[in-house]
C-alpha cells in the first residue's frame, strides 16, 4: 500500500479526551453537557447508532438520554416531546434518529427542534448558517471529514475536490464545507454521465454514495486524498465503503479505511457540537 491511512479512530481518541476536558470544564461551572437521543420504531442498525452515540457520550462526560418510542409514536406526539426537550435545560442537543417510520414527516420534525440544540446540523437555519458562513452547526459526518483533512495539515486552498454525493446531510455540506476553505469543488451524482473525468482531476475525493466500489484505482490521480463516508455490506456480510480500499490504496497519497475512518469521526462531532451548545447556553 503506498497511501497513508487517516485513522478515525485514532483522531478520534484525541478529540474526545479534548471533549472530556472541556466537559468538565463546564461541569466545574455547574454544567453538564446533555444530549437527548430520540428513537421511534426498531429499525435494527438505527439500534445500533443509537447505541453507539449513548455509550461516546458517557464515556466524554457528557450526559445522555435515550427517549425509545415503538414504531405507532404519532407526529404529534413526537412533536410533543422535542417541545419539552427544547424546554429542558439539562438538554443542550437534541438528535432524532433516522429514518423515522414512514407515516412521520422527518423535515416537519427536524425543524421542530431549536436550532440552538440541533446538534446533527439538519435544521434548515443550521443548513443556512453553514451556506451563508455564518456560526451554526455543521453536520457531524462532513465536519468529520474536514476534521480529518486538518489533521494531516493537508494545505486545501486552491485544490480541487470532487464530491460524490448530494444529499442534504453528507454530499451538500460535504462541498460547501470545501468551498470555504477556497477548494474549487464538483459535485457529482447518479446522473453525472463520466464520473471518472471527473475523479481523475481531483486532488480530494469523498466518496458518499452508499454503493460498494463507485470508486476503483482507474479513477484516481496519483497522490490524491481519498475520504470514504460509505457504509456498505460485502458479500460475506462485512462492513466497507464506497472506495475499492485494495486497488486505490495504490494510487492515492491518503486515504480513510472503512471501518475505523470517517464512522468514528461522526459520532465525535456529535459530542463537539453537544459540547458546543452547552457552552453557547453557559454564555
Ligand atoms: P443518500 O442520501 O442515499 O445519497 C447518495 C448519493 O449518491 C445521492 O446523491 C446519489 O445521487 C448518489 N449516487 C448514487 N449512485 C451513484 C453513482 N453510481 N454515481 C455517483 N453518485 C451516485 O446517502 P447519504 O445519506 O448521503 O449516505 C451516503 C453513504 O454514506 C451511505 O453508505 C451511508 O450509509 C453513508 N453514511 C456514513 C456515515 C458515517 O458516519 N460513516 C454517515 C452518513 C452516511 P442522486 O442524488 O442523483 O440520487
Amino acid at each position: 500500500m503506498t497511501a497513508q491511512l487517516i485513522d478515525g479512530n485514532a483522531l478520534s481518541t484525541r478529540l474526545r479526551a479534548e471533549v472530556a476536558q472541556r466537559a468538565l470544564a463546564l461541569k466545574a461551572r455547574g454544567i453538564t453537557p446533555g444530549l437527548a437521543v430520540v428513537l421511534v420504531g426498531d429499525n435494527p442498525a438505527s439500534q445500533v447508532y443509537v447505541r453507539n452515540k449513548v455509550k461516546a457520550c458517557e464515556a466524554g462526560g457528557l450526559h445522555s438520554v435515550l427517549e425509545k418510542y415503538d414504531a405507532q409514536l404519532s407526529q404529534a406526539q413526537l412533536l410533543q416531546r422535542i417541545a419539552a426537550l427544547n424546554a429542558d435545560p439539562a438538554i443542550h442537543g437534541i438528535l432524532v434518529q433516522l429514518p423515522l417510520p414512514p407515516h412521520i414527516d422527518a423535515q416537519t420534525v427536524i425543524e421542530a427542534i431549536s436550532p440552538a440544540k440541533d446538534v446533527d446540523g439538519f435544521h434548515v437555519a443550521s443548513a443556512g448558517a453553514l451556506m451563508t458562513g455564518l456560526p451554526g452547526f455543521w453536520p457531524c459526518t462532513p465536519h468529520g471529514c474536514m476534521r480529518m483533512l486538518e489533521s494531516i495539515g493537508y494545505e486545501l486552498k486552491g485544490k480541487h475536490a470532487v464530491v460524490i454525493g448530494r444529499s442534504n446531510i453528507v454530499g451538500k455540506p460535504m462541498a460547501l464545507m470545501l468551498l470555504q476553505q477556497d477548494v474549487t469543488v464538483t459535485i457529482c451524482h447518479s446522473r453525472t454521465p463520466d464520473l471518472k473525468a471527473h475523479t481523475l482531476q481531483a486532488d480530494v475525493i469523498v466518496a458518499a454514495v452508499g454503493k460498494r466500489k463507485v470508486l476503483t484505482a482507474d479513477m484516481v490521480k496519483p497522490g490524491a486524498v481519498v475520504l470514504d463516508v460509505g457504509m456498505n455490506r460485502d458479500d460475506e456480510g462485512k462492513l466497507c465503503g464506497d472506495v475499492d480500499f485494495a486497488g486505490v490504496s495504490q494510487v492515492a497519497g491518503y486515504i480513510t479505511p472503512v471501518p475505523g475512518g470517517v464512522g468514528p469521526m461522526t459520532i465525535t462531532m456529535l459530542l463537539v457540537n453537544t459540547l458546543q451548545a452547552a457552552e453557547a447556553s453557559a454564555g
